[in-house]
């Protein structure tokens, strides 16, 4: 049974100096909806977030991080606590190899070293045991079988799929449309969801996750 859920939301900044950072589009909204949902379902919810324009609702316990160290230090320390992780954050998948101390001074061509961070989501999922652990994608191509593979490769119970193309960008508090994606589904039977606000798919969300939950379901063996 879920009684705790920890959310993690918006985007991770690597920095480069200390005035200039590596990011993505990431706006915090579904994390935020998400967290919100949760706690209006009755859930203990525990907010960790990257740095975004939003404020989370009252009642949230708000972790706040800033680089990709710093979140999975935080989902290390509050997934033992929690009974269901909803991994929506936007995690760089690079950072600069260093970081200088000192802004870096305009001198010619720079050329940057980027190493891969962790995959914090499929670390945890690893040790997860008996919790259920929902990840986010965002494709630009093949999103659903994209989707389905990483889903499975990473461990996970299930995967949230969203897609960017010129008739549908995600980013920000609009209406998308988003596919919740199994390890099992096949293909024709992605739950493809009709456009919706990202209040709204928070909500459908959340009835997911119970669904999955209820299922005792479990990811297969990779
Ligand atoms: O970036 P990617 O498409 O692999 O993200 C899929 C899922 O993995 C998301 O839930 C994201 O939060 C998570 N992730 C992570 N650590 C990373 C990159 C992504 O936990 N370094």
């Amino acid at each position: 049974m879920i009684r705790k859920v920890l959310i993690t939301a918006g985007p991770t900044r690597e920095m480069l100096d200390p005035v200039r950072f590596l990011s993505n589009r990431s706006t915090g909204e579904m994390g935020y909806a998400l967290a919100k949902a949760c706690q209006k379902a009755g859930y203990a919810v525990t907010l960790v977030s990257g740095p975004t324009a939003l404020k989370p609702s009252p009642g949230i316990r708000y972790i706040p991080i800033t680089d990709t160290a710093e979140l999975q230090k935080a989902c290390t320390r509050f997934f033992p606590k929690h009974d269901a992780l909803i991994m929506a954050a936007a995690v760089s998948d690079y950072r600069p190899r260093k970081t200088s101390r000192t802004k870096i001074a305009r001198a010619g061509k720079l050329k940057l070293t980027l190493e891969p961070t962790p995959d914090i989501v499929a670390g945890l999922a690893k040790r997860k045991g008996r919790r259920l652990v929902i990840g986010f994608c965002l494709e630009t191509q093949d999103w659903l079988k994209r989707a389905k593979r990483k889903c499975i490769r990473k461990g996970l119970d299930g995967i949230v799929a969203n897609y960017l193309s010129p008739q549908h960008d995600p980013f920000g508090k609009r209406s998308v449309r988003m596919a919740l994606v199994t390890p099992e589904s096949k293909p024709q039977a992605e739950r493809i969801l009709p456009k919706q606000s990202k209040d709204a798919l928070a909500g459908t969300i959340v009835r997911w996750m119970r669904t999955l939950a209820k299922k005792g379901y479990r990811s297969p063996k990779k």
